[in-house]
């Protein structure tokens, strides 16, 4: 099915497939540039695992719920009584529900406003050039329509990810099962096992902690979120243990499975648990399915990842590929930041992505934001650093919101300041990393930062502190 005139159909200088954050960006910043552009997506809903099933539903159900355990838990510090706060599933899982809907139409909106073509379906390429839409049929009785074929000059893969499993678990895609299961239990379990202390295990588990359920987070490693600055991620943990997120850290868990009206997980050196509900969150895999690569000769690579040049060409000409499905940090900015850099390219010959200043957000309480490197990767690179730390412990602003948990840590070149890394735990951290990219964007060092007006009192005065602090000459502490 299509908003497309099939006739008029024929030919396009782009068919972008799938209408996640980096495909329906693709699509629209392809149709600025003056491109036909067509985007396929087998959901009936535009937007993407991101709008529909990831990034903005978690966040919804992480916003209501920070409200409802600061009202219940947090509000008497402020000398605020409340009494009687209770949680309405229905309406949280409403409002969630709400805000994701307005924003897949509001994507629908914007292709009608840049005149791109939408075709519901699956999109399946059939050879250079050529792309087949196929939708199924409605159910018993009812006949599939016919496929469409679309003819184009270039085509933009963009089909995402999806959860990965682990060998041993058996999921029913109810009690066990992944985030998409985990957005829309339809009560509070009262004991749920998080496989992976990973951004999912972290900001579901969160939610559900909120909402009374009793949460163990089973992760492989020694440590949450692996791939972030260790001591960051050391300071998130100490947080959100005491919010009574159960870390058991170094577990290998080979399997999960009902038993009785709940599951069961099994691992490696330790005795089974028990619980109501599993969420599985041990990272994500790039989804390629029937999407005919074979017929233009890709071959994923081991993880199923389409490898692509420095302008997202991929080994077949004409077809290019962005976000999830290849190389690089699963993130909806970094898919949107690849399509448009993609389409510039085909559309101009230049495209460009800094890998370097790519953040990265975790949106807990406290969340923790990082950019550029960890101290670890300096380390192991060997390049010599200095380090700025600034507590919010020290701020008048975080004092005053009674948020003072985390710090601001800036790693600076030491010989010539150029600010390579900077991580965050603390409150707004998401919001306050803005500043410490476009520092690495702009190439600046941190005497450019600590030498900038920060506003006063705010909590990005931390920032400015962690910048003098790497000259050591902070004002406030
Ligand atoms: P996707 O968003 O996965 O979109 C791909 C689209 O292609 C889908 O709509 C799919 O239906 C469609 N498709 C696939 N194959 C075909 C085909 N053959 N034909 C037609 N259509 C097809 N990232 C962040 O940056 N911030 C966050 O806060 C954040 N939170 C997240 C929370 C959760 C619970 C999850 C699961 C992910 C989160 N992410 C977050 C990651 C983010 O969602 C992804 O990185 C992002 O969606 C990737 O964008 P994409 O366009 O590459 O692919
Ligand atoms: P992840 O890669 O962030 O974490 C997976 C975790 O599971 C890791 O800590 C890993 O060590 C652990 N693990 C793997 N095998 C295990 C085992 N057998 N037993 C126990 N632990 C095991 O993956 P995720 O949390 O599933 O998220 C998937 C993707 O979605 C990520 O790439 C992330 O970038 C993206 N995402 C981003 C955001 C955000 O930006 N705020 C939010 C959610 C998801």
């Amino acid at each position: 099915m299509s908003d497309a005139n099939p006739k008029e159909s024929t030919a396009f200088d782009l068919v972008v497939i799938g209408a996640g954050p980096g495909g329906y960006i693709a699509a629209i910043r392809a149709a600025q540039l003056g491109l036909k552009t067509a985007c396929v997506e087998k959901a009936s809903a535009l937007g993407g695992t991101c709008v529909r099933i990831g990034c903005i539903p978690s966040k919804a159900l992480l916003e209501a719920t920070e409200r409802y355990e600061e009202t219940k838990n947090g509000l008497k510090r402020f000398g605020i009584k409340t009494s009687g706060v209770e949680i309405d599933l229905q309406t949280l899982m409403k409002h969630k529900d709400t805000t994701v809907k307005a924003l897949t139409q509001g994507v629908a909106g914007l292709f009608k406003k840049h005149g791109i073509a939408r075709f519901e379906g699956h999109g399946k390429i059939l050879g250079p050039g050529l792309v087949e839409v196929t939708v199924e049929s409605a159910g018993e009785g009812s006949q599939a329509p016919e496929p469409q074929r679309i003819e184009t000059k270039n085509i933009l893969i963009a089909t995402g990810s999806v959860p990965s499993f682990l060998p041993g678990i058996e999921p029913d895609w109810d009690k066990i099962g992944s985030s998409t299961e985990a957005l829309v239990y339809p009560e509070v379990p009262k004991h749920l096992v998080v496989i992976g202390a990973g951004v999912i295990g972290l900001e579901l588990g969160s939610v559900w902690a909120r909402l009374g359920a009793k949460v163990t987070v089973l992760e492989y490693m020694d440590r949450i979120l692996p791939g972030m600055d260790l001591e960051t991620a050391n300071l998130a943990q100490k947080s959100l243990k005491k919010q009574g997120l159960d870390f058991q850290l170094g577990v290998r868990v080979k399997a999960a499975r009902l038993e009785g009206d709940g599951c069961l997980v099994e691992a490696e050196g330790k005795d089974p648990i028990t619980c109501d509900r599993v969420l599985v969150a041990v990272g994500r895999k790039p989804y390629t399915e029937n999407l005919g690569l074979e017929t233009v000769g890709i071959t994923p690579d081991k993880r199923g990842r389409i490898e692509v040049d420095a302008h997202y060409r991929t080994s077949a000409p004409g077809i290019y590929a962005i976000g999830d499905v290849i190389p690089g940090p699963m993130l909806a900015h970094k898919a949107e930041d690849e399509g448009v850099a993609a389409v510039e390219f085909i559309a101009t010959g230049y495209g460009h992505v800094n890998y370097d200043a790519i953040p990265g957000v975790v949106y807990t309480h406290p969340e923790i934001a990082a950019v550029g490197k960890t101290e670890e990767e300096l380390k192991e690179a060997g390049i010599a650093y200095k380090v700025g730390k600034f507590p919010f412990l020290a701020n008048g602003r975080a004092k005053a919101l009674l948020q003072t948990e985390g710090q601001v840590k800036v790693l600076a070149d030491a010989k010539t300041d150029r600010v390579l890394g900077v991580h965050i735990v603390g409150p707004r951290a998401g919001d306050l990393i803005a500043e410490a990219v476009l520092a690495i964007e702009f190439g600046a060092s941190s005497e450019d930062i600590a030498r900038t007006s920060h506003a006063h009192p705010t909590l990005a005065e931390v920032m400015k502190e962690a910048a003098l602090s790497v000259d050591g000459r902070p004002l406030n502490i």
